[in-house]
């Protein structure tokens, strides 16, 4: 099985390498703008920017008293970390909506929702592109309670 995953790893490479792949180019308004990671990526680093920012406030600005720097801090950080978070992840579940529905991985075992990636051959799926083809496929198993 691993030298069978190398082998399909190898030849997508290949393919690659050649320029002459079956991959379909993909548009860039079907590329996906977010992943899990992107969002908490950029929800860190944001964070990061408004507390320094409020640390700065509290130390520098001297007319501001302890309640509203504390409202203020609070304000920033819903408008700043929290709503991109909320629009970031909407844009994710739209764009990828089709993935989880309408794809051969969507029902395999080694897909992996969060990431909209495959685990076995370590690639991201799209609508349009399976990384093995196929050829890896094996049923999702079952949870209880998603019986029909
Ligand atoms: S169908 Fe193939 S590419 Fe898709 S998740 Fe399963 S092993 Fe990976």
């Amino acid at each position: 099985m691993k030298e069978r995953r190398s082998a399909i790893r190898r030849r997508n490479a290949k393919r690659r390498k050649a320029g002459h792949v079956d991959r379909p180019f993909i548009p860039p308004d079907k590329r996906y703008r977010n992943t899990i990671g992107s969002i908490v990526a950029w929800a860190l680093f944001r964070l990061a920017l408004v507390l320094t920012a409020a640390l700065l406030v509290y130390e520098y600005v001297r007319w501001i008293d302890y309640s509203l720097w504390w409202a203020l801090t609070a304000v920033s950080l819903i408008v700043f970390v929290v709503y991109p978070i909320q629009v970031q992840y909407r844009i994710y579940r739209e764009e990828t909506r089709n993935v989880f529905t309408g794809t051969l991985c969507s029902t395999c075992r080694y897909f992996e929702k969060t990431g909209v990636l495959c685990l076995k051959l370590d690639e991201h799926v799209t609508e349009d592109y399976i990384p093995c083809e196929g050829e890896l496929w094996e049923p999702a198993p079952v949870m209880p309670g998603e019986e029909e």
